[in-house]
C-alpha cells in the first residue's frame, strides 16, 4: 500500500475511534499532523528492516509472577525473524534521545534503584515467554518522534557479550542503534523490582510521610502510605 493511503486510514481509523474529536478543530488537526508523521517514521524504518521479520503479535498483554509479585504490561508489536527469534518493540513518539549505550545504562541503572532507569525493558524481557517456553532475544524500541529523524534502538539478550552478535557491541547509525543486555543482568535486574515492589505494597507498620502534605495532592501512593490526600 502507498504511503499515503496508510497514512489517510490511519488518520480516519484514528478520528473515528474518538468521537469527542470534531474534524476542522485545533486538536483534529494536530492529531493528524503528529499521525501522518508517526506512521511515515514507521514505514521508513520498516523499509530499513526489509523482510526482517513478521509481526506475531499487537498490543499482547504481558502478565507474569516473579518472588510471589505480579507484574503487568503491554507490548506494542512482537517479532519474529526468519530464524524464529523473537524481538519484543515497543514505539516511543515522545521525546528519547538515547543511543543505545545510554539506554543500556538506564537499564542497569535499576540495579541501583537509580531514578533515572528503565524498568520496562528489563521487566518485559524477564516475563515474556512465547508459547514454546522461549525468551525474547531482544528489545526494539521504535522512535518516532514528529519532526525528527524516525531511528530504532535494540538491546540484543545473551548469556554472555561474546555469544550476542556483533552490533550488540554498539554503534550502528542514522535509523539503527544497539547495545546489550545479559541474562544474568535481568536476573539481577528482577531481584530488585522484586524488592521495590515489596517496599511500595508490603506490609508497612511505620511508613514515614513528609510534613510537606502539599506534596500528598498528587501522589501515587497516597493510599498505600494511610495519608489519603
Ligand atoms: S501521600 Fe505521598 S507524599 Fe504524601 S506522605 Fe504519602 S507517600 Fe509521602
Amino acid at each position: 500500500m502507498q504511503t499515503d493511503a496508510v497514512i489517510d486510514r490511519a488518520i480516519t481509523t484514528a478520528l473515528e475511534a474518538e468521537t469527542r474529536i470534531e474534524k476542522g478543530t485545533f486538536v483534529a488537526n494536530a492529531l493528524q499532523h503528529h499521525i501522518a508523521s508517526m506512521v511515515r517514521g514507521l514505514l521508513l524504518l520498516d523499509r530499513q528492516e526489509s523482510d526482517a521479520y513478521e509481526t506475531a503479535g499487537v498490543e499482547e498483554p504481558l502478565r507474569f509472577e516473579s518472588g510471589g509479585w505480579k507484574f503487568n504490561g503491554k507490548i506494542d508489536r512482537i517479532e519474529k525473524t526468519p530464524g524464529g527469534e523473537i524481538i519484543i518493540t515497543d514505539y516511543k513518539t515522545g521525546e528519547f534521545k538515547k543511543m543505545g549505550s545510554t539506554l543500556r545504562k538506564r537499564v542497569l541503572a535499576t540495579l541501583d534503584e537509580g531514578e533515572n532507569s528503565d524498568w520496562q525493558v528489563p521487566i518485559y524481557l524477564s516475563g515474556y515467554r512465547d508459547k514454546d517456553r522461549k525468551r525474547a532475544t531482544a528489545f526494539k524500541h521504535y522512535v518516532v518522534q514528529p519532526g525528527e529523524d524516525p531511528f530504532h534502538i535494540k538491546l540484543f539478550v545473551g548469556a554472555a557479550s561474546d555469544e550476542l552478535p556483533p552490533e550488540a557491541a554498539g554503534g550502528g547509525g542514522k535509523y539503527k542503534r544497539y547495545s546489550y543486555v545479559l541474562t544474568s543482568e535481568l536476573e539481577d535486574i528482577m531481584d530488585v523490582a522484586e524488592s521495590v515492589a515489596g517496599q511500595i505494597f508490603g506490609e508497612r507498620v511505620d511508613f514515614p510521610k513528609t510534613e510537606f502534605t502539599s506534596r500528598c495532592r498528587n501522589c501515587f501512593f497516597s493510599r498505600l502510605c494511610g495519608r489519603e490526600a
